[in-house]
């Protein structure tokens, strides 16, 4: 959520970030595939100072019943929030804001999993964060994106996430809690990595046309990045598979 302006130099004179990062430069992010046994996928991702488990059940019968399409799947996505992912204890259980991440997310997803094949099943991806530190909702999908994958869900491509934004008046790939919290702007993207299509889009602040292309552009560039580490989050996964272990 955007803060608006506060006493705190987001940008240092020589242009660089608090922490260090350039202004295209994304914070570490590592994920690891099939990290839960009941799961039929899952995954495990660090991004920054994010925490994030996902796991994926299905395709099953949709329940409740009166749920279900004949003609195809249905998505649910769950987003939640751990009570000590955040510094103040967050209240536990669903809230406006979780619903609205749940709702875009698997909007995101009934663009690229293939539901045709599965009438009547349900695709229940649920993610908890763990721990929060901006950014959680492109951690979010790119987890459930993996996690997916290892469930062997078909899908016209992986979807890869990154946000941009705007910090101390320059446009930044991949915004942290500070720059989050007091900054001008935060878009989270979402992208079909094997089509190019964009499956999310969202804005928080306020842009100018020309800042927003550059946003998108980093964003863009952010999600071909997370795209290669999930591909070796895979194949490690499946090396695994090959050799016994899993
Ligand atoms: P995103 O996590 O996708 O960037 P928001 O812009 O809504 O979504 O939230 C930005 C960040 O603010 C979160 O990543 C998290 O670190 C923090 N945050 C969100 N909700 C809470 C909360 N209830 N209490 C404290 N911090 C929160």
């Amino acid at each position: 959520m955007m803060g608006g302006t506060a006493d705190i130099e987001l940008i240092d004179k020589k242009g660089k970030r608090l922490d260090g990062r350039k202004a295209d430069e994304m914070r570490p992010v590592t994920i690891e595939a099939g990290v839960l046994k009941r799961a039929n996928g899952s995954a495990y991702l660090e991004w920054g100072g994010n925490k994030v488990l996902a796991g994926v059940f299905g395709p099953r019968e949709a329940i409740p019943r009166h749920s279900q399409d004949a003609t195809k799947a249905i998505v649910n996505f769950r987003y939640n929030m751990a009570p000590f992912s955040v510094d103040d204890r967050k209240r536990p259980g669903p809230d406006r804001r979780s619903s609205e991440i749940g709702k875009v997310a698997a909007e995101a997803f009934a663009n690229v999993i293939v539901l045709e094949q599965f009438p009547r099943a349900s695709v229940d991806i649920v993610v908890e964060i763990l721990e929060a530190a901006a950014g959680t909702r492109c951690a979010a999908i790119t987890a459930a994106s993996v996690a997916l994958a290892d469930a062997g869900i078909p899908m016209k491509g992986m979807v890869a996430s990154c946000a941009a934004g705007k910090a101390g008046g320059k446009v930044v790939l991949d915004l942290a809690q500070k720059e989050d919290n007091f900054g001008e702007a935060d878009v989270p993207l979402a992208m079909n990595m094997t089509t190019g299509e964009v499956v999310l889009l969202q804005m928080d602040g306020d842009l100018s046309p020309k800042e927003f292309e550059t946003a998108l552009d980093y964003a863009m560039k952010g999600c071909k990045d997370i795209y290669e580490i999930q591909k070796k989050a895979l194949l490690t996964r499946y090396q695994r598979v090959i050799e016994g272990e899993a």
